[in-house]
């Protein structure tokens, strides 16, 4: 298979491009870096089976020769990011969406977009189901994220339905593990970076909030199940398994052996209450579901980061 990754250099596509490389398939990575440091993919530079393209998929998505398999990724995704970068998200998930689908109907390749649990909002309704239609704030600050994913989702359909793209939807909830920027402002990366700096770990609200965590690697393998089935989706991916933000902050200070301690500190703006995938459609369509101890993920995650804050490669905490 040849296929293209957008947004291949950033934290869940470059895992997704090692993946592909290893099962033998050719992998055309196309990456502006927005939110993303070429080093993610720095090892796989020398694979002949891997192409990196510096390129915006907001103006344009043309890839000579044949392609099997369009994975768009590309977009800003942390919260840090998609509201530093509003106008970019609301491109990437409209104008990039498009060109990604324009080229996978002019190939005749199979599509996958990846959607995210932030089309349910904060949701009402819990676990949330695929069938559960979400509760946005349209013009919230995070609506710039949730309503472009949306429209992505919307986009998708029509190619499916009228274009005949054997498209299909993944709604990605919480992943975490390796490669995450140490300053995207998300609880993972943001609590291990103050737990190995030795500085008080930072909980928003009083903590009770919760989110479901999934490891990168059982994304990677949901992501290609959904590519490979014959359904169009949306298909939930993540972890069932709710953790509190305090559990969260305490498990992360015992792994990381460091003594800090935690602090609340206000909740932003429209920050979902509870998040927690009903995974019932991917365990019987895919046959899926996550394999991987939140803790050994955790575990691995902190000794990622501390190698690069040993060689120099962490930025500051948020
Ligand atoms: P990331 O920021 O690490 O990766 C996104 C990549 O897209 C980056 O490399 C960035 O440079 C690139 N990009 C952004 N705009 C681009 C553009 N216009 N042209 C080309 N490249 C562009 O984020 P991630 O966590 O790896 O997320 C990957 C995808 O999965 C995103 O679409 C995101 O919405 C979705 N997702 C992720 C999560 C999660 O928990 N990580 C949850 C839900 C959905």
């Amino acid at each position: 298979m040849r296929a293209v990754v957008t947004g291949g250099a950033g934290f869940i596509g470059s895992h997704l491009c090692e993946r592909l490389l290893h099962e033998g398939h050719d992998v055309v990575c196309v990456d502006n870096f927005a939110t993303s440091s070429v080093d993610n993919v720095g090892h796989l530079s020398s694979e002949r089976h891997f192409r990196l393209e510096h390129r915006d998929v907001t103006q344009g998505l043309e890839v000579p020769g044949p392609v099997d398999a369009v994975f768009h990724l590309a977009s800003p995704a942390s919260p840090a990011d998609y509201l530093r970068l509003p106008l970019e998200t609301l491109r990437a998930g409209s104008a990039g969406t498009w060109h990604a689908l324009d080229l996978a109907a002019a190939k005749g390749a199979r599509f996958l977009l990846t959607s995210t649990s932030e089309s349910y909002g904060d949701p009402l309704v819990h676990p949330q189901p695929e069938s559960y239609w979400g509760n946005v704030n349209p013009v919230g600050p995070r609506s710039v994220y949730d309503e472009a994913k949306r429209f992505g989702e919307a986009l998708t359909m029509a190619y499916r339905r009228h274009r005949g793209v054997d498209a299909k939807i993944a709604r990605i909830f919480n992943t975490f593990g390796p490669r995450m920027r140490t300053d995207d402002g998300r609880a993972i990366p943001t609590f291990i970076g103050q737990a190995l700096r030795g500085e008080p770990i930072t909980v928003t609200g009083d903590g009770s909030q919760t989110r479901s965590l999934c490891y990168v690697e059982d994304m990677v393998d949901g992501l290609l199940r959904m590519l490979a089935s014959d359904h169009g989706g949306p298909v939930n991916l993540g972890n069932p398994h709710e953790v509190s933000m305090l559990e969260l902050a305490e498990w992360i200070r015992k792994l990381s052996r460091k003594s800090t301690e935690i602090t609340l500190i206000p909740r932003p703006q429209d920050d979902p209450e509870r998040r927690r995938p009903d995974i019932t459609m991917a365990r019987e369509l895919l046959g899926w579901e996550p394999m991987t101890p939140v803790e050994h993920g955790l575990r691995e995650t902190i000794t990622d980061f501390r190698l690069r804050l040993a060689s120099g490669d962490f930025t500051e905490g948020r």
